[in-house]
């Protein structure tokens, strides 16, 4: 579709915007009646081109194209309870997340949870290791400065909740069902198997359960997120497949 070719329509509440195929410049009624007799309509919701800016140039593991489907899934959702995200790192994803639930209003919230310490493959000597992440004074990975400087930037804080803390713990006193859980956490066995065992039962029926990293083929990455999280929810009975954008599966729960 070409951009000029689109008229956007501002229905109902202000974070709905529809969007119809149209000839140039067509006024409001007709661009309605158009739309009621051709049904050609997509409602969209558009990420704000400033949030997307600051999604794209924080500090993290998150392509843009899977980031959409996060902020696609996550308008979806958030009508129907929060969203919770494990792996917070320098905030990427959450502000694709959050950028959902600023469009989408209300009480809408994603909460984020991490230890903030990061996972095995971002400690010193690994392969996503960063230094200035390291926090000079313990001589641990802090990613929360960055984290919460990225929210702030972004504008989203009264959209994100931090939740500091490691993800089993948390999600053993957890009680509020999920709308969207997306699990992108540690990428170990253990973390991956704690997270799927956790985590997954607080999805609500009809809630979706995106998973990050999920690699078939070893030879594309690690295997825990597809071992321990991935085919484990499918082979559940639980949960059914119904989106994969590049390493990001999207399972709903029946
Ligand atoms: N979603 C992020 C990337 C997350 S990286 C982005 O968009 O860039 C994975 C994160 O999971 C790391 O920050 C690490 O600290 C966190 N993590 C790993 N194991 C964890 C655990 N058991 N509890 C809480 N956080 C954990
Ligand atoms: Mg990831």
């Amino acid at each position: 579709m070409v951009e000029r070719n689109l008229a956007k329509v501002e229905v109902a509440s202000s974070s709905l915007v529809v969007r119809s195929r149209t000839d140039q410049g067509r006024p409001r009624a007709a661009l309605i009646a158009f739309r009621a007799r051709t049904a050609r309509v997509l409602a969209v919701i558009e990420m704000s081109q400033d949030l997307l800016a600051h999604a794209l140039a924080a500090k993290g593991f998150m392509p843009p194209d899977e980031g959409a489907a996060l902020f696609r899934y996550a308008v979806r959702q958030l009508p129907h309870g929060p969203v919770l995200e494990v792996g917070s790192y320098c905030g990427k994803s959450a502000v694709y997340l959050g950028a959902a639930a600023r469009a989408v209003g209300g009480d809408s919230i994603v909460f984020t949870v991490d230890h903030h310490r990061g996972s095995e493959e971002n400690q010193a000597g690994w392969e996503h290791h960063d230094p200035s992440l390291v926090d000079p004074e313990t001589g641990l990975m802090d990613t929360l400065p960055v984290f919460r400087r990225t929210i702030a930037a972004a504008g989203l804080e009264a959209r994100v909740a931090a939740v500091v803390g490691h993800s089993v713990s948390v999600a053993r006193a957890w009680a509020t069902p999920l709308a969207m859980l997306f699990i992108d956490g540690g990428h170990g066995v253990a973390p991956a198997r704690g997270d799927y065992r956790e985590w997954t039962p607080h999805v609500m029926p009809g809630g979706l359960l995106a998973i990050h990293d999920v690699f078939p083929d070893p030879a594309d990455g690690g295997r825990p997120p597809y071992e321990e999280i991935y085919l484990p929810a499918v082979s559940s009975g639980r949960f059914e497949e119904i989106d994969a954008v590049g390493s990001l599966r999207v399972l709903r729960r029946r």
